[in-house]
């Protein structure tokens, strides 16, 4: 660690990335005390942070883990309202997430990715694209290990592409992302952050310790982005969809551009969905900023399906494709779904239900030429979906079955999509679980 001017440090919540920090922190010489309300004395992690040397407090938040603390470790979950959190900060102790320590250790190699949405997408396209031109690179955050544990075994050549969230950005003193993408604000974790301008400013923590040497890739689209962008001191490089930008990535009709240069035509791109053209272009600006080639750019978008689960291409029986998006877990989601396709659409929906009347998708329904419904929500979509007007209605008993019943139903050339608007607990363990079961039926068709 360098510059590191704390001497006993909290390190608060024992999760995944918690227990990472506090055996960094500890193999760097620092002395720790752990604090978690649900782990149990005799937990395995407990026992090793113990024999590392840290004083471990499991059970209760008692005010005295406080105690000669002057730096806190904070698991991003938890909130900055709790009374132990209040105290804290009235005691004036530094408060940082794990993120912050990844930072120290990565210096100039961090390539960091945030947004309300598009995030894992992103991050997973720009560490490929680095990947297929032989540029060293881990990926680390939500999706992979975490963070500090990957930069503390970062070669020197290596770069991190770090999925972040604003939890983790909240937390932050010196991190500084060699390259910082914003990709877009929506209004989110309310619950949290209690305003949609300390959400943003929490956001916008990625590129606040950046310097002239540093990149800011970030929405040209977004008029709030474009103006938060301006009090950046890094170099600016807008990404749109709409307009061509000299400095930036953009895409016209045909083709996706560097700055004036053609990077790949767009009917070379397997991933579907303007969201995704979105992610596309921050990410070709980012791995191209960490030194990705064209060819190897190319090479990813002319196979990458998507995320799993995420509008993910499944494949193709008899002229037929599959999608599966089973991350669609409201409306809103499966709106941008249907926004994606032009040829006619068979919608797999259905789930748990939690009152949604499903009126938002009304619009979107243009292209939809049958429904198959499952789950507890299959009564209730069936009568909006007969008020739409949508021709051909029918219900099945899981996923597996819609499947088939959208197949026996479908025609040369149709999209058959699971985007089902809801959550999957009514049948499932998970949206995993069911977009598994999508894929393996599909599978069984071919
Ligand atoms: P995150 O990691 O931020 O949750 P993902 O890449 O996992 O994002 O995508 C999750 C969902 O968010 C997608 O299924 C899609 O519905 C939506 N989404 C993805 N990218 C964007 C984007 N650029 N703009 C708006 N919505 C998006």
């Amino acid at each position: 660690l360098q510059n590191f001017h704390y001497s006993h440090v909290l390190v608060l919540g024992l999760a995944r990335s918690g227990t990472a920090a506090a055996k960094l922190l500890l193999a760097n010489g620092v002395k720790v005390r752990v604090n978690d309300r649900d782990t149990a004395d005799d937990d395995q992690v407990v026992k090793e942070l113990k024999e590392m040397g840290a004083e471990v407090i499991v059970g209760s938040h008692p005010f005295r883990v406080l105690d000669d603390i002057d730096l806190i470790v904070k698991n991003p979950g938890i909130p900055y309202d709790t009374p132990l959190m209040e105290e804290a900060q009235d005691r004036g102790i530094s408060i940082i997430t794990e993120i912050e320590l990844a930072g120290n250790l990565a210096g100039n190699s961090v390539v960091g990715i945030t947004g309300s949405n598009g995030k894992t997408t992103t991050t997973t396209l720009t560490a490929e694209m680095l990947t297929e031109s032989r540029q060293p690179v881990k990926v680390a955050g939500n999706i992979g290990t975490v963070a500090c544990e990957v930069a503390d075994s970062l070669a020197p050549e290596e770069k991190m592409v770090v999925e972040l969230s604003s939890f983790q950005l909240l937390g932050i003193e010196r991190f500084r992302p060699k390259i910082a993408v914003l990709l877009n604000i929506f209004e989110a974790h309310l619950d949290y952050h209690k305003t949609l301008e300390n959400y943003r400013q929490a956001k916008f923590n990625i590129y606040r310790n950046q310097g002239p040497d540093d990149y800011l890739v970030y929405n040209a689209d977004d008029p709030l982005l474009t103006e938060a962008a301006k009090e950046a001191k890094s170099i600016k490089v807008p990404f749109s969809t709409s307009q061509r930008l000299n400095h930036g990535v953009w895409a016209d009709e045909s083709f996706i551009y560097f700055k004036n240069e053609k990077v790949i035509c767009l009917k070379d791109i397997v991933l579907v969905g303007k969201h995704n053209l979105e992610n596309i272009l921050a990410a070709v600006a980012a791995a191209k900023l960490a030194g990705a080639s064209n060819e190897g750019i190319r090479k990813v978008l002319r196979s990458f399906s998507g995320v799993e689960h995420r509008l993910q291409y499944v494949g193709k029986v008899k002229e037929r494709l599959f999608y599966n998006d089973s991350k669609a877990t409201n409306t809103l989601a499966t709106k941008k779904a249907l926004a994606s396709f032009n040829e006619p659409v068979i919608l797999l929906a259905g789930g748990l239900d939690r009152g949604s009347t499903f009126a938002e998708l009304k619009d979107s329904l243009q292209n939809v030429k049958a429904m198959v419904l499952f789950g507890e929500t299959a009564s209730k979509l069936e009568e909006f979906a007969e008020e739409a007007g949508v021709q051909v209605i029918v219900k099945a008993d899981d996923v597996h079955k819609a499947a088939e019943l959208a197949y026996g139903i479908s025609g040369e050339g149709d999209i058959i999509l699971l985007s089902p608007a809801c959550a999957s607990w009514d049948q499932y363990k998970s949206f995993e679980e069911r977009g598994d079961m999508f894929i393996q039926a599909v599978h069984k068709l071919k």
